[in-house]
């Protein structure tokens, strides 16, 4: 079986990655099998509420298709116009048309293929509505139970048309999109490569949890327009792939990579610093101090971000409400690392005493809260689940929009009453601030020298090749 791996693998995150490479193991064999070129991604399209498999799946076409199972060459049934449902059932997949007649069972995945300038749409079922997208379905089986995947297999700009408009408005620019487009390339190459859906066939999936696609339904003429005008240039760090991260709003200083917990390579990645000021920062301040942090987000400066909403925000919280909101985080994150001592799942922290801030990176993010209550201290790390720590038990409650916060403790006769939070920005912060290449746009810049300044350590280049 040919081998897939990085060629100029030499840094960064594709040196981490490097060891990632394995026979096939992150493609299929009928990846391979379909001689299939680099720049085709495997989308793996999410089921209703957000599930990776399901049992059935419901697909249509505005126009003529076949059907055919991948291991069948010959085997292709043509349709007009109809409605086609897909089960996982005894023996593989089966599927029929709407004359009902079952055909099966495959063994996949079956691959459905429109004629022409037909459009696939997928029927995810309540509350989304069909879904239309460019390119073919695969729908395969899932190895672990007994379901389906459908996938969505196109071309890498066709997928980043689908993206770039969800990503970011597109209100901000045809120069801002063109930073989306470059970054978001470039991030769909690095998950690629990290094969973090592989065992479902795909190289990413389309939620936010990769990135968020919308197929066809979102396209619109600015973003698409800044596909095509950065077609084939990704970002490059010696030479060699690397997610370039980015987050809405940085609140005036990008962060490094490292401090988003779980990143692969984080070691190599450590290497080079990229964590930027974007835009005026105080003079004489240590960000990575309580002082410094509190003089960057108690007001406003200059930064290229500033007309974001969530350049500046404020949470307040009574004491009694935060215990409980601080109890149930704990217990959610019982057993996990980022919690030190371990928190039992029925623990509770008693009356909280004192809430404060233990290690802040460079860029003034929290990256250590720690939390003193009557039955005991605890620590919590990283940005992530320091920001959900406060989400309580809604699981679609905001989190805190960020990790760049300072705290405001008031007591009165020497008890905490209430404890606020002053933040900066919205998201990880780290790599490419959207609302920074907007601000950055109007003063000017285009897209290459925005791009520069939120990845100092890389080049555009063209898309490296795969050694196959
Ligand atoms: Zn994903
Ligand atoms: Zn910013």
């Amino acid at each position: 079986m040919p081998r897939r791996r990085f060629l100029l693998a030499s840094g960064g995150l594709a040196l981490a990655l490097a060891d990632l490479s394995r026979p096939a193991g992150g493609r299929t064999a009928a990846a391979h099998a379909a001689n299939e070129p680099s720049e085709t991604l495997r989308v793996l399209l999410r089921r209703a509420g957000g599930a990776l498999v399901a049992q059935t799946a419901r697909v249509s076409c505005d126009g003529p298709f076949t059907v055919r199972d991948a291991a069948d060459t010959h085997g292709a049934v043509a349709a007009t116009g109809a409605r086609l449902t897909i089960e996982r059932a005894a023996g593989g997949l089966w599927w029929e048309l709407e004359d009902g007649k079952r055909r099966g069972p495959f063994g996949g995945p079956l691959e459905i293929r429109p004629e022409g300038s037909a459009r696939l749409s997928d029927h995810r079922g309540e509350p989304h509505p069909p879904t239309a997208y460019r390119g073919i379905f695969q729908i395969a089986r899932s190895t672990d139970e007994q379901r389906l995947v459908v996938l969505n297999v196109l071309d890498l700009d066709e997928y980043l048309k689908g993206v770039v408009p969800v990503e970011m408005p597109t209100s901000f620019g045809p120069e801002s999109a063109r930073v989306q487009a470059v970054a978001a390339r470039g991030y769909a190459l690095a998950r690629r490569v990290q094969s973090t859906h592989a065992a479902l066939q795909a190289d990413l999936c389309d939620s936010s949890d990769c990135q968020s696609y919308g197929g066809l339904a979102v396209e619109q003429a600015l973003s698409s327009a800044a596909v095509e005008t950065t077609r084939g240039r990704t970002l490059l760090r010696d030479g060699a792939l690397f997610a370039p991260f980015y987050s809405s709003t940085c609140g005036g200083h990008t962060e490094d990579p490292s401090g988003i917990s779980g990143l692969v390579g984080a070691p190599a990645e450590r290497a080079a610093r990229q964590s930027v000021p974007d835009g005026e920062l105080p003079a004489n301040v240590e960000l990575r101090t309580e002082q410094g942090a509190a003089t960057f987000y108690g007001k406003g400066w200059d930064s290229h971000c500033s007309a974001s909403l969530s350049y500046r925000w404020k949470v307040r919280w009574d004491r009694e409400p935060l215990e409980t909101l601080v109890d149930v985080g704990l217990r959610r994150l019982s057993g996990s690392p980022l919690v030190s001592p371990s928190f039992a799942a029925d623990a509770s922290i008693g009356h909280l005493k004192n809430l404060a801030v233990a290690e802040r990176s460079a860029s003034g993010r929290v990256l250590a809260l720690q939390i003193e209550g009557a039955n005991g201290v605890w620590t919590v790390r990283g940005g992530w689940a320091i920001r959900a720590l406060p989400r309580g038990s809604e699981l679609n409650a905001a989190p805190l929009p960020s990790s760049a916060f300072v705290l405001q403790l008031d007591s009165s006769n020497g008890k905490l009453t209430t404890v606020s939070a002053f933040g900066a920005g919205s998201g990880h912060g780290v790599g490419m601030c959207q609302w920074g290449a907007r601000g950055l746009a109007a003063k000017g810049l285009n897209w290459e020298a925005i791009l520069a300044h939120y990845y100092p350590t890389a080049n555009l280049g063209p898309i490296p090749h795969w050694s196959v």
